[in-house]
């Protein structure tokens, strides 16, 4: 990611200053770290747009690549050895049905194999079917993924990665963290894929 971003949470940010506004307010959420690989615009964007709705999963190994970069840069070089295990935001079980693979399990699986990490595709659950974010305001986003994630008894007492492909408001992060530490994770990190060039707070419409 191009400098300057915000310690916290990796978004892209204008001028230079530790937090950006969303994480100045000081509540920086169940995410311990987050950071982000590039971001969303081309030929990313239509990348991600072939893996997520195309019905293309053979992009998720070039997409991973971009991932796989931002974590040779710190601090991941620290956080990575200690990890328990890599999990990939999930899809609900009827979306995953339509499209046929989860696009951040692809990129999961391609970053794990890079790093001989282990893939916890399994600790982490959507319990409820959430609306697509797209087209939301940053309120409506927390609110619609509230309490959607579940997290089993497997991850008591685990330094857990999450892996996604798009950043916007990091609402499904944030509800995704919470219900892993809700379930005892002790330490939970980010690493997402893309997220919108700073552009005044507006959201990308297709994501
Ligand atoms: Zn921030």
């Amino acid at each position: 990611m191009v400098a300057p971003f915000c310690e916290h949470c990796g978004r892209p940010q204008v001028r230079p200053t530790a937090y950006c506004a969303a994480c100045r307010g000081g509540d920086k959420d169940a995410l311990a770290l987050v950071r982000v690989a590039t971001v969303y615009t081309e030929p990313v964007r239509s990348a991600i747009r072939g893996l997520k709705y195309g019905a293309q999963p053979e992009l998720a190994p070039l997409l991973a690549r971009y991932l796989i970069a931002a974590a040779q840069q710190p601090p991941w070089p620290d956080i990575l050895p200690m990890l328990d295990g890599v999990v990939p935001v999930p899809l609900h079980a009827k979306r995953l049905a339509d499209r046929r693979y989860n696009q951040s399990g692809l990129l999961g699986r391609a970053f794990v194999e890079h790093f001989g990490l282990p893939l916890a595709d399994s600790w982490l659950h959507r319990s409820r079917q959430t609306q697509s974010q797209v087209g939301l305001s940053a309120v409506e986003r927390r609110q619609n993924v509230a309490d959607a994630f579940q997290a089993g008894g497997e991850v008591a007492g685990k330094r857990l990665l999450l892996v996604d492909d798009v950043f916007t408001t990091g609402a499904t992060l944030t509800a995704c963290a919470q219900a892993l530490k809700l379930a005892g994770a002790v330490e939970v990190y980010g690493l997402v894929l893309a997220t919108p060039a700073p552009s005044g707070g507006t959201l990308p419409d297709d994501v």
